[in-house]
């Protein structure tokens, strides 16, 4: 049995640990509690642990938790997959941050969507940080742009960059998410918003916190393997 409790309990240590090594404050690293493809009930359990922050990958399963886990008012949800041009609106109605866009389309779409009465949609850039052909996520060179069009809409709130890593080594690993770490500097230094750096996951946890991550996406972690 997956205790659900203990894994959040275990991963908070560990990012205090962490956090020691790389001589940051704990207080500086938010934890994301991925639970796509999970369960209603173990959303509750880690609810009841204290953990505050749900990210989700597939655009009616998130809209699925949200509608039955309304009446936890203080949940606040991620939506962290990729986004067909045809769900932004369920996307832009449903959650209160987004992790993952990487076009100018997907921004126009979600901002148009997005209730002009409630909270603007937190949003991150996902960057390619690896360079895979297949993969998603806008090229380096491509961020200025939709970081410059993102800071100009009313209904979204630029709050930083998201990356995903080649699968590789700790070595290979380290050089993306340091790469992620100037590319954010950088954006910090242009657009005041700008404040979350959202890297790391199971298995790269540590590293991405050596390497300035503000908020870990975990899954496994917390929940167990996936199917
Ligand atoms: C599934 C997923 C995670 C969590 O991965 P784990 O290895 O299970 O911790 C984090 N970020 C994104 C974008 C994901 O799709």
């Amino acid at each position: 049995m997956t205790n659900i409790a203990d894994n959040l309990k275990a991963i908070h240590q560990d990012i205090i640990n962490a956090c020691n090594n790389a001589n940051r404050s704990s207080a500086t690293v938010s934890l994301l509690a991925v639970s796509k493809t999970k369960p209603i009930s173990l959303i509750q359990q880690a609810y009841d642990a204290g953990q505050r922050h749900f990210g989700e990958n597939y655009v009616q399963e998130t809209v699925d938790k949200v509608q039955q886990l309304a009446h936890l008012t203080d949940i606040t949800w991620h939506f962290i997959g990729p986004i067909q041009s045809n769900k932004t609106r369920l996307i832009a109605e449903n959650v209160a941050w987004v992790h993952s866009i990487d076009r100018l389309k997907t921004a126009k779409r979600l901002n148009e969507q997005r209730d002009s009465n409630i909270i603007p949609l937190n949003v991150c850039l996902q960057v390619n940080i690896s360079g895979e052909e297949s993969k998603s996520g806008a090229t380096i060179d491509e961020i200025a742009e939709l970081a410059e069009f993102i800071n100009n809409c009313a209904n979204l709130t630029l709050r930083g960059l998201m990356a995903i890593p080649a699968k590789g080594n700790d070595e290979t690993t380290r050089q993306s998410f340091r790469k992620m770490q100037t590319l954010f500097n950088q954006l910090q230094h242009q657009y005041p918003s700008v404040d979350t750096l959202s890297m790391g996951m199971s298995n790269d946890m540590n590293i991405a916190i050596d390497c300035g991550s503000s908020m870990i996406r975990v899954g496994t972690a917390i929940f167990g393997a996936r199917d």
